[in-house]
């Protein structure tokens, strides 16, 4: 997805000869979707970013299903598995992550293939192959309750599976919130028919089921793992460039290693961080393709924006998971399934969990990235929620589409949605903001509540 952002920064300069190089056989595609494709909602050509039409039109050389097996810094080349190689000025890696496989004896067979019940869940041939699975009536278990296990759970639960959630912390999305909002994520998944179980991990895959740590036996038909993922660098490694967790770059997300050498999204570490969400991919990718056409930029990566799409799950997190320093200031709302908490240091707010009710995301995530100061009541009036008799105009500066950093004055500038979508790429991430869109294109008074939906199709 980073790599299609640059793709389009660079279109327009013909003193640039681009070409990209893709592992997967699929036009690049928007993948925050695929669990939509598994759903049923959305064809897979629904999800390409851009045809090979467009990389044609645009001079850029699209070349899918070829693997690049090394980096050649010396030679400037890459090598590909078909024996090709491919000569390079500059190289940007984009090579984004590789789901990791938890320690559950029995997934890998003696033959060193996967148990046929075991599914990933990273690529449009992982999400036809899990579709291909499902029997609606089945069971289904999902080892891993951070957003893309429950992205996953909703779609299989959605399709009719009996649907199952192991995770091994004591609470959902533990790597992003904590237990009280884990806690009521938990409660509306069991509303919706998931059952779920934490603080338990999954140690066996046996002929009935999976076996848990505490000696349960679930039985399953189908087992899909999302219990994380890492940078995939052993392109990076091999080259000898510095690699922590991700491919070590500066703010202009060059490799610190050789300055030729740019990294970008998924794959990236940056100030120790990296980050495993599109819109920092896209703004990552926007400031590469400024440093490769000759200008200079730089990517701050402070701001955190986590935003889960799935149906009837409804979550966005602001900010760092541990950035508690600060009063933290909080409703609930147990009967409702809804934790709204704001975390305020020095009056600004520097960490946000929005769990249920999303009425007022857009406008927190506006003083968030602004670092608004904010007066001594204003933090508990923000988690009230929205009086719908009261709409308040979006300003032209707040942020309505969050994946591709658009704001309403760029959505108003533009004369329909093919031309916004083509300018601005609003709605192309996770296509929750199109609500917003339509409103404000149609001149009308798109909300603080029409932005929040952003992430989150009804
Ligand atoms: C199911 C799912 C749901 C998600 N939902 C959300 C969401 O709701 N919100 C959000 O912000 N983010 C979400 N994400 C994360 C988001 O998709 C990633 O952050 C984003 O795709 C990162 O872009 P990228 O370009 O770094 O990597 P990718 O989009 O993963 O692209 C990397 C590409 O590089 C290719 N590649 C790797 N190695 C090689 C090689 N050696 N040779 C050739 N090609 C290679 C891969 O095949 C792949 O096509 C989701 C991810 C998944 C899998």
């Amino acid at each position: 997805m980073a790599a299609v952002r640059l793709a389009e920064e660079l279109a327009a300069r013909d003193d640039i000869a681009l070409t990209v190089l893709s592992g997967e056989e699929h036009a690049p595609y928007n993948r925050i979707l695929l669990s939509a494709v598994l759903e049923g909602t959305h064809a897979p050509d629904a999800l390409t970013l851009r045809s090979p039409a467009w990389f044609a039109e645009h001079a850029v050389d699209l070349r899918l299903g070829v693997r690049v097996v090394e980096v050649d810094r010396g030679a400037g080349e890459v090598a590909l598995a078909d024996g090709g190689r491919v000569p390079w000025d500059r190289l940007v890696l984009a090579t984004g992550s590789v789901p990791t496989l938890p320690p559950i004896r029995g997934l890998v067979r003696r033959d060193g293939t996967l148990d046929p019940r075991v599914h990933a869940f990273r690529s449009l041939a992982d999400c036809q192959r899990l579709d291909a699975a499902v029997v609606p009536g089945q069971r289904a278990i999902v080892v891993g309750g951070g957003l893309l296990g429950l992205q996953v759970a909703r779609a299989l639960a959605a399709r009719g599976m009996e649907t199952e959630v192991v995770e091994g912390a004591g609470h959902l999305l533990a790597g992003h919130v904590g237990r009280a909002a884990g806690d009521v994520v938990a409660r509306d998944l069991r509303r919706l028919g998931t059952e779920v179980y934490t603080g338990a991990r999954a140690v066996r895959l046996e002929a009935p089921g999976l076996r848990l740590d505490n000696g349960h036996l679930l039985e399953t038909d189908l087992v899909v793992l999302t219990a994380g993922g890492r940078p995939a660098v052993s392109l990076a490694r091999h080259a000898g460039l510095m690699v922590r967790r991700g491919v070590v770059v500066d703010a202009a997300l060059r490799s610190v290693s050789d300055e030729r050498i740019h990294a970008i999204g998924d794959c990236a570490e940056h100030r120790r961080r990296t980050t495993g969400f599109v819109p920092p991919a896209w703004r990552q990718a926007e400031v590469a393709a400024r440093v490769l056409a000759g200008g200079s930029a730089s990517y701050d990566g402070r701001r955190t924006v986590a935003r889960l799409r799935a149906p009837g799950l409804d979550v966005a997190i602001l900010g760092e998971p541990g950035a508690e320093a600060g009063e933290v200031v909080e409703v609930r709302n147990p009967v409702a399934g809804s934790l709204r908490r704001l975390v305020v240091d020095g009056g600004r707010i520097v960490g946000a969990t929005l769990v249920g009710d999303l009425s007022r995301v857009g406008l927190i995530t506006q003083l968030y990235d602004r670092g608004t100061l904010l007066g001594p009541d204003e933090p508990g009036r923000l988690l009230l929620p929205e009086r719908v008799d009261a709409p308040v105009a979006l300003p032209d500066t707040a942020e309505v589409c969050a994946c591709a950093g658009v704001t309403a004055g760029e959505v108003r500038a533009c004369t329909s949605l093919a031309q916004c979508r083509d300018s601005t790429r609003a709605t192309t991430g996770c296509g929750g903001c199109e609500a917003a869109v339509r409103s404000l294109l149609a001149g009308g008074r798109a909300t603080g509540s029409d932005a929040v939906r952003e992430g989150f199709p009804a």
